[in-house]
């Protein structure tokens, strides 16, 4: 993204997530923007005036988006004049000066009427001004206002609207007026900020003031169309929640208030002191603990602590671990687990030639930067919490919360906060994760008993292909009915050493817990439903000949998977990846002909439909029973949503049960004793 607003939000657990604007660093300071702004939705009209000041400094170019014909820009009683800019803009340019500059604005245009059939990604992209009475959206990006592109400012900012419509803008509101004549309220964004986003709807707005933990009073507020309005009161719970947690944690939440905001297009946006979330999503039950934290936190990481421009964004990642895996933490440890597989398998899925060091991730432009972004900078993070511990990894955080609020800092700020709270150099460990790509492949080459002066001893050899690494393995060795943890430092492409043992162990697995920023080994994660949705080889078997149900069938492997699946006959053998349907007992019978039948299932009481992934002969394989057409239409439609899933069961039309397999991580067998 180029200038404008700090984050985007993850939504439904697929990346639509995260760019951070490269805001510049303090530099000559702070631009102020002081604007009038009214908005007439039925006409799409948009009208604006005010002063731009600019601090004593060099010439300076002012964009405005070429659709407002009609703006005039006055410097010193004499009009600046227009040239057209790059991508539809119009520029002027500011003269250098060693006073402060104070730009009279004036400028008007119509925007485009909103398109409620835009998904996100087609919001993200078109990035268009858009307006209409069901709800307006002028993304900062947009270039709907006068602004130094890639420059921090402040604002001022009056909003009118016609009766029935409300409206914001990210700040603290300062004041409103709402009667029969029209809708005025006033923000304030007092820190250095790196655009305005605004948004207008016939909205309700439920309010709650709640107290901060330094004692000021915060104004929490949903703005929420027509039918929402049974939720307003749990997400303000939500919220308050939220903001008492990571106040708890970090550091005062900066700003007077906190809004979630209802788009009516489907999509998720995060600025500072508000989310912006399509009315489909707010519906979504998980929303409120998920993302709802994931944008509230962003308030610190990303709005609050900006990423150093050009120096790599820490901020999604940061983010992903105090708020997506934090609620996983939370709510077991064998959730956390299934997360941090889930980071590791998408981290495998990343080609080597595509990797990059963490300082490469900026915002989120495809696919495999976003695993960059997130997973891997979140699992990074996880490792040097475990390397350095809790305390010192959360009072490092503080620190640069005091240090760095509405300030770039860069991963070397990050660096030194938690160098300083743990007392160490942590340059060795962090550096080569940041500067170059490398997502190392451990293994235990080989475990062997000797005889040590005082008893046994293992003897360990460990092997990593990225050899820049620092890494502290942990392994669980295994024997006799017992099992105790051990941890390996592998510097280097390989080490050996000889651990005392407290009794005679079997085995050694590698990494159990998943705790390790590794490459995963073939056949380590266990199979999810997204491994046959991806592949784009899988065929369709239906074990029913009844033409309602095998039309189902169709429907919901089209809808499921990436591509069509090719139409075979269910008959043995299976000789790829294949989605297999049918009533329970005659897809029972299918597996056995094929081998299958022995794989883990799932618990099936008082089930009315269920799907489980196995791994079959050639490819993975997605198995689904269901008895008749309405039990597969109801399990069809949440499908597509529990894609990280390794099984799931329908019961009166809803999931009553989901879960993941366990992983099976590499085993070393330990050799016997030899004499030396
Ligand atoms: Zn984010």
């Amino acid at each position: 993204m180029r200038a404008g607003r700090a984050v985007r939000i993850l939504v439904l657990g697929f990346g639509l997530a995260a760019s951070v604007a490269a805001a510049a660093a303090t530099g000559p300071g702070a631009i102020d923007l002081d604007l009038r702004v009214s908005l007439d939705p039925a006409a799409r009209q948009l009208r604006g005036e005010g002063v731009l000041r600019v601090p004593p400094g060099p010439a300076e170019t002012v964009v405005l988006d070429g659709r407002y014909r009609d703006a005039r820009l006055q410097w010193g009683g004499a009009p600046l004049r227009a040239a057209p800019a790059a991508a539809g803009h119009q520029a002027w340019t500011l003269p250098a000066s060693d006073s402060t500059r104070e730009v009279a604005l004036a400028w008007a245009g119509q925007v485009e009427a909103l398109d409620r059939n835009l998904d996100h990604r087609d919001t993200l992209e078109h990035n268009l001004p858009a307006s209409s009475e069901d709800g307006s959206f002028l993304p900062a990006d947009s270039g709907w206002y006068p602004a130094i592109p890639e420059r921090p400012m402040r604002y001022r900012l009056e909003l009118r609207l016609p009766a029935g419509q409300r409206g914001l803008v990210p700040g603290n509101l300062l004041e409103e007026r709402d009667d029969a004549t029209g809708y005025m309220a006033r923000f304030d964004f007092p820190r250095e900020g790196v655009g305005i986003d605004l948004m207008a709807g016939p909205y309700q707005i439920t309010e709650r003031i709640v107290t901060s933990l330094s004692g000021r009073p915060l104004r929490l507020r949903t703005w929420f169309l027509p039918g929402l309005e049974n939720l307003a009161a749990g997400y303000l719970d939500s919220v308050a929640d939220h903001l008492r947690t990571y106040e708890r944690w970090i550091g005062p939440y900066p700003l007077d208030g906190f809004s979630v905001v209802a788009s009516p297009t489907p999509t998720g946006f995060g600025m500072a002191s508000l989310t912006y979330l399509g009315a489909d999503v707010i519906r979504l039950p998980f929303i409120r603990a998920t993302s709802l934290g994931h944008e509230v936190l962003h308030n610190w990481w990303g709005n609050g602590v900006r990423p150093a421009p050009g120096r790599g964004n820490w901020t999604e990642g940061l983010t992903t671990l105090m708020a997506d895996y934090h609620v996983r933490e939370r709510e077991s440890a064998e959730a956390a687990r299934e997360a941090r597989i889930g980071w590791l398998r998408d981290i495998a899925a990343l080609p080597q030639e595509r990797d990059a060091g963490l300082e490469a991730f900026t915002a989120r432009t495809h696919a495999a930067s976003h695993i960059i972004g997130y997973q891997k900078t979140a699992m990074l993070l996880l490792m040097l919490r475990d390397h350095i511990g809790r305390e010192a990894f959360d009072a490092g955080l503080r620190s640069l919360w005091r240090t760095h609020a509405f300030r770039p800092a860069s991963w070397d700020d990050l660096r030194q906060a938690w160098e300083h709270a743990a007392g160490r150099d942590l340059g060795s460990f962090l550096e080569p994760w940041l500067r170059r790509p490398g997502i190392p492949t451990v293994r235990v080459e080989s475990a062997r008993l000797v005889h040590g002066t005082s008893g046994p001893l293992l003897r360990l050899h460990l092997s990593q292909d990225t050899p820049d690494r620092v890494l502290r393995v942990p392994l669980v060795l295994r024997g006799g009915g017992r099992s105790w943890d051990a941890e390996v430092l592998l510097e280097g492409a390989a080490t050996t050493v000889d651990l005392a043992v407290p009794a005679i162990p079997d085995e050694v697995v590698l990494d159990q817990d998943a705790r390790l920023l590794r490459r995963l080994g073939p056949g380590e994660a266990p199979p999810i439903v997204r491994d046959l949705m991806v592949d784009l080889r899988a065929s369709l078997r239906v074990l029913s000949p009844e033409a309602g149900y095998r039309r189902a069938a169709r429907e919901m492997a089209d809808r499921l998977l990436d591509a069509p699946p090719e139409d075979r006959p269910a008959v043995a053998p299976l000789d790829g990846p294949a989605l297999v349907v049918g009533p329970r007992a005659a897809l029972l019978a299918f597996l056995g002909q094929v081998g299958l039948e022995a794989q883990p299932q799932p618990d099936t009481d008082g089930a009315a439909a269920m799907a489980w992934t196995l791994r079959g002969p050639a490819g993975p394989v997605l198995a689904i029973t269901a008895e008749d057409e309405a039990d597969l239409r109801a399990l069809a439609r949440p499908l597509p949503h529990l894609g990280r899933q390794s099984w799931l069961v329908t019961q009166g039309g809803r999931v009553s049960a989901k879960g993941v397999w366990p992983s099976r991580p590499p085993v070393t067998p330990v050799q016997a004793v030899q004499f030396e």
